[in-house]
């Protein structure tokens, strides 16, 4: 049986000599995992559409329960990101997030939009890096079912809250709550703004939003923490990006 699905590579592993096992999100399928025969020999029609973070036109077999690939074309191979080490690092550690939330047999176009939106905004739109990386980890933790409480301090009520409490995915004041034990980190007014846009905004107006390059760097941390807290899931492809930028700065 053959199937036809437009999906997006999130993960690659070799295996034999030539071949490749790949993760791929497909529009309608949620998550499947593939092999690409013959991929890696420098003649294969199939490896450009096959590589990571390259969305494409697949044509599948199915055989005993397995998913070979038989053609493939990409449609977008987000070409700015393969001449960056940083931007691609970045884009690997999207998809390996994403890999995460994405289930077998639970389509999810709202999640493979997310990625190829926020992988466009990186490459082809030049956009702050922190800024996409915020934006789409604190969208991701939504598509996943956990939407913080934005609107105002959980205790009191009062509408510009100045906490965030990381397990609980709510709002405080720091005087409120005092005594407990959870994890709470500090939020400018220029922060929250910027939160309650990521999470209520629509899809395609997600990465337009702008603020001060300190505040960036602190909403980033903050929505890392966030995600990683809620999916209890670290990434190997994040302490990559990071260790890159750490050799960056010290040399
Ligand atoms: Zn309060």
């Amino acid at each position: 049986m053959y199937i036809k699905t437009e999906a997006i590579v999130l993960r690659e592993v070799e295996y034999n000599d030539a071949d490749k096992l790949l993760d791929i999100l497909s529009k309608d399928r949620g998550l499947l995992t593939v092999t690409a025969r013959g991929v890696r020999r420098a003649s294969s029609p199939l490896k450009s559409a096959c590589q990571l973070l390259t969305l494409s036109e697949f044509t599948l077999k199915e055989y005993r329960g397995r998913l070979s690939v038989q053609e493939a074309q990409s449609i977008e191979q987000f070409r700015p990101l393969r001449d960056d080490i940083e931007l691609l690092a970045l884009g690997s550690y999207f998809a390996q997030a994403t890999g995460a939330v994405a289930q077998e047999d639970a389509p999810n176009p709202e999640l493979i939009s997310l990625l190829c939106n926020a992988l466009y905004a990186l490459g082809n739109l030049r956009r702050p890096r922190e800024l996409v990386k915020a934006a789409f980890e604190l969208r991701l933790a939504c598509l996943a079912g956990f939407s913080p409480d934005l609107t105002a301090c959980a205790v009191c009520g009062s509408p510009e809250p100045d906490r965030f409490d990381l397990s609980q995915g709510a709002l405080s004041c720091a005087d409120c709550r005092k005594g407990e034990t959870g994890i709470r980190l500090p939020l400018s007014p220029g922060m929250l703004t910027a939160m309650r846009y990521i999470a209520w905004c629509e899809p395609k107006r997600l990465f337009s939003f702008s603020l001060d390059p300190e505040s960036l760097s602190a909403l980033s941390s903050l929505t890392e923490a966030y995600l990683m807290t809620q999916l209890e899931h670290s990434f190997y492809t994040l302490d990559f990006y990071k260790s890159l930028l750490y050799y960056g700065e010290t040399t």
